[in-house]
């Protein structure tokens, strides 16, 4: 809407006038498309505040719900009243006129919330669900796509390590498409029908697959290796065995034996039906013990320490990959230098909403100040630790503090700090303010490992279950023994993954 591409200005040149599209008909089923989407665009999208000049007050959507729509503005009135955003700025600070704090006393507090930035830059229209604000192709697709349920199996039966042309029967059994009698029937070709492999019921999917005397056995011999009792309400039940708390390595080994089982059963089927062989079924058990063999044994999956895996592994005769060696690492939280100020910030994120929170200390390693605030409906775990880096930041400007060394376990904030595009675009304002705030400091960001931030850990928490910023002048009960070991350099360990 507002790139300065090439395309774009074509597009725009095409379809728009003064910001809205035409309303004649353009001799062109793409132009005529375009024409469509351009109220679809504006409605998911929303404006990043800059200096104000091109964004509307009252009808555009920039603080929420377009402000006309909100405060209940008769357009009559509308008419009398300033209408872009720059009209109520001044030294980029929000300057809201008396008449209109009478007139619509919540319009205040509503454009409050909105950061502006320090130093004025262009206004910029985003897309709300992407976190850069750009819309992509790859977005466009995907909101214009149509969505599917989720199915859970899908990816159980799918596996490099499996070959597709056996994965393909279990996917036609779950999509019920293989032609058993009953399938038949149903698509109009009526035939007298008789299990082939037990001669003893008529043939449906269900029999031929699990309560077939034959498919029995085999079901049998699986639970029993597994340990397991086999408890099946639906097809879909069967692939939740794979989803228990295996290693990698017996996932596989699982997914290919109840594909295998599957496919063994059909092939028998199909050898009784056609050649008239009557099927042994330990004959087709050892088949799909030596493919569920094969599959385990060469997959890169690795296994875990446990023992429930190593007996499954070794039953299946599947040379068991050992999980990664181990290491511990010692983390100690480090003291500032002399004259600096440390201070570590953490984000907390549950279902409903998230926080942050942060503490500062001294070179003693003594407190100074803890603060713990929650930061609403925040889209990410990200967002509510830049926002614990942000409140750090403010802090420190606010009481002076100008040798700051800012440590989080987030590694993704740490980058941040070199690269604003990382930044959600509903924070950029705020987030280009705290880096001008930290060029007049004497500023160090660094990376801790959880273990070394756990007091920072535990504010964050408590920032959960806030309404409003908390500020601490004194060591918080709750961070009272972490911060007593990191004041004394206590070591914290790590288990790592060399
Ligand atoms: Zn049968």
């Amino acid at each position: 809407m507002h790139s300065d591409e090439d395309w774009a200005k074509i597009l725009r040149f095409r379809v728009m006038r003064k910001g809205i599209a035409i309303n004649h008909h353009v001799y062109s089923s793409i132009w005529s498309s375009v024409k469509q989407e351009v109220q679809v665009i504006y409605e998911n999208s929303c404006w990043k505040v800059g200096n104000g000049h091109n964004i509307n007050f009252w009808s555009d959507s920039w603080c929420g719900e377009p402000l006309a729509l909100s405060q209940n503005v008769h357009p009559d009135v509308l008419i009398w009243l300033p209408s872009k955003v720059s009209d109520f700025i001044q030294n980029q600070t929000w300057h809201i006129p008396h008449y209109i704090d009478t007139l619509f006393p919540q319009v205040k507090n509503l454009v409050q919330q909105v950061t502006l930035p320090v130093e004025p830059i262009a206004d910029s229209l985003v897309w709300k669900d992407s976190a850069n604000g750009l819309l992509t192709l790859k977005m466009a697709y995907d909101f214009k796509r149509h969505h599917f349920p989720i199915i859970n199996w899908a990816k159980s039966i799918w596996s490099k390590d499996i070959p597709p042309s056996r994965s393909l029967l279990a996917w036609r059994v779950m999509l019920d498409k293989v032609p058993t009698d009953d399938k038949l029937s149903e698509r109009g070709c009526n035939l007298p029908s008789m299990c082939s492999l037990c001669n003893n019921h008529s043939e449906t999917m269900f029999h031929l697959f699990f309560q077939c005397s034959f498919a029995f056995q085999i079901w049998c011999w699986l639970a029993t290796v597994l340990e397991v009792t086999l408890h099946f309400q639906s097809m879909t039940d069967i692939w939740l065995l794979a989803e228990k708390n295996w290693s990698p390595q017996c996932k596989i080994v699982i997914k290919a034996a109840l594909i295998h089982l599957l496919y063994a059963i059909w092939t028998a089927r199909n050898n009784a039906r056609f050649n008239n062989e009557m099927p042994n079924w330990k004959s087709y058990v050892s088949w799909i013990s030596s493919n569920i063999s094969m599959a385990g044994n060469l997959t890169n999956k690795l296994s875990s320490t446990a023992l429930r895996d190593f007996t499954t592994l070794k039953r299946f005769n599947v040379n068991i990959h050992p999980p990664n060696p181990t290491s511990i690492k010692e983390v100690i939280w480090q003291p500032p230098f002399f004259d600096w100020v440390k201070c570590n910030t953490d984000g907390a994120f549950n279902a409903a909403t998230s926080a942050c929170g942060g503490l500062f200390r001294n070179s003693d390693a003594a407190f100074l100040c803890g603060f713990a605030v929650n930061t609403g409906n925040a889209s990410s775990a990200f967002s509510a630790e830049l926002c614990g880096a942000m409140q750090a930041i403010e802090i420190a400007a606010f009481k002076n503090w100008n040798n700051l060394w800012l440590e989080t376990d987030s590694t993704l904030v740490v980058k941040a700090f070199k690269s604003s595009s990382l930044v959600p675009w509903a924070l950029r304002n705020r987030w280009l303010n705290c880096l001008l705030l930290t060029q007049s400091m004497n500023f160090v960001v660094s990376h801790v490992f959880r273990e070394g931030n756990f007091c920072a850990d535990s504010l964050a928490n408590i920032g959960l279950t806030l309404d409003r910023l908390t500020i601490w002048n004194d060591v918080p009960l709750v961070i009272k023994d972490s911060f007593e070991a990191n004041r004394l350099g206590k070591p914290f360990f790590r288990v790592m993954h060399i």
